[in-house]
């Protein structure tokens, strides 16, 4: 135990547990690596301006859960909430919408900051895997992007969540609706924060999770009965192509999401397993945010799910992702000769591709034993000094407890070929 402990909020990822997050990354990411996405990274910190207007004004996140700092040169920035802002400041930047095909494809993997109330499955620092489609409206990418996220969960064996859907309408539909929704909302019995939030964005009244709101919103209006002719058709184009691809989901007339930038399409993933924290993961088309932050017109649709969560919902439903054991081989020597030769032979193991690692230090053999049994390793080899004198190594199937001598520059190839 150091003096210092992770801060409050956050938690580290390490051995074995970690190899599960990276497994996660690399699932998610998987289906987009193979649908034209292209991967993009960006600073961890932004101009806090980028997020204040991309993410809105009125957002919990913007208003409550940013971390802010001033450099020493006098500038403000903040440790990015969420990826969507950033990935569309750079591909502006990049202008890498004038300089190929539209949509332009992105993916990408990383931290992200809230100042929340931590508890489990909300924390402080956290991990999402993304994907953006940027500079195209069309149907077929709201309906891609969910159906790329469903097979990465269902590659990781998850089967217990659901896809939630609505569209939010667009710039025509959603002011005549916005309006019908504060004229109702002003009239029920709510706290003053609530009530202000009829004035700045009322859609987000209706995500209010509290009991005695939630029963006071039942008669609200329903943006589908206010959703104009494009948007509904657009809608049932995306409806229509989900189920064509076998992919279910559930209309859900209140979903809202906590951002400002969505437009038409919206969906949640949540996981029953979870508890209060379910959803797993969420998006949706953001139409009018490339405006927003000072660029041209350009329609997009993207999603980010929540690697940490990810994980809590394998725990939650009992599943054990088959990972192959961190190291194939472990090699054993004992004495300085040996030593010498055995760390060659890892080597060499490692450049042919096969994952080797060495028992170092000064210990007995049943200390060494001990390192090559924890390391989960398929294959130990073993060498003394009599083995030495006759050129060999002991290798050791760790499975069937098998153990022949090996020459020690056939180890290699032998432990390859049993490999296959
Ligand atoms: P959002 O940008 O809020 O829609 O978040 C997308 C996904 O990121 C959520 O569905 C969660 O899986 C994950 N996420 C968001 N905030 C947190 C947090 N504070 N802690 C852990 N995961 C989070």
């Amino acid at each position: 135990m150091s003096t210092f402990q992770a801060p409050k909020g956050t938690y580290d990822l390490l051995p074995p547990a970690s190899a599960v997050y990276l497994a996660v990354r690399d699932a998610i990411s998987a289906p987009l690596r193979t649908s034209g996405y292209g991967y993009v990274e960006t600073p961890g910190f932004e101009d806090v301006e980028l997020f204040a207007r991309g993410v809105g004004e009125s957002t919990d996140i913007v208003t409550k859960e940013m971390y802010t700092l001033t450099t020493k040169g006098g500038s403000e920035l903040a440790l990015r909430p969420e990826g969507t802002a950033s990935v569309l400041r750079a591909a502006l930047e990049a202008n890498l919408h004038k300089a190929g095909n539209l949509p332009v494809k992105l993916w990408y993997s990383g931290s992200y900051y809230r100042y929340e109330r931590p508890q489990k499955g909300r924390y402080r620092h956290f991990s999402q895997v993304g994907a953006e489609a940027i500079g195209t409206e069309d149907p077929a990418l709201d309906a891609e992007l969910i159906i790329l996220a469903d097979q990465a969960y269902r590659s990781l064996g998850l089967r217990d969540f659901r896809i939630l859907l609505n569209s939010l309408g667009d710039k025509e539909c959603r002011p005549v609706y916005r309006e019908a929704l504060q004229g109702f909302l002003r009239g029920l019995d709510l706290d003053e924060e609530t009530r202000r939030r009829i004035d700045i964005n009322p859609l987000r009244v209706l995500d209010d999770k509290r009991a005695e709101v939630r029963k006071q919103l039942v008669d609200a209006p329903l943006l589908r009965d206010y959703l104009c002719d494009a948007c509904r058709a657009y809608h049932e184009e995306v409806r229509a192509l989900l189920a064509a691809a076998g992919v279910g989901y559930e209309d859900d007339d209140r979903l809202v999401r906590g951002l400002d930038y969505y437009t038409r399409t919206t969906f949640e993933f949540v996981h029953d397993g979870l508890g209060a924290q379910s959803a797993v993961g969420g998006g949706g088309r953001y139409d009018g945010l490339s405006e927003m932050i000072g660029g041209p017109a350009l329609p997009s649709v993207g999603w980010a799910l929540g690697v940490d969560r990810t994980v809590l919902a394998l725990e939650a439903e009992g599943i054990t992702l088959a990972l192959p054991a961190p190291v194939t081989v472990y090699a054993v020597a004992l004495g300085e000769e040996a030593r010498r030769l055995l760390f060659g032979v890892v080597t060499a193991l490692r450049k042919a591709g096969i994952a080797a690692d060495f028992s170092y230090g000064e210990r007995g053999l049943k200390g060494h034993m001990k390192n090559a049994n924890r390391s989960g390793a398929r294959f130990t080899i073993v060498a003394g000094e009599r083995d030495l004198a006759e050129g060999v190594a002991q290798l050791k199937d760790m499975e069937s407890g098998e153990q022949s001598p090996v020459a020690l520059d056939a180890l290699v190839t032998e432990i390859g070929s049993r490999l296959g």
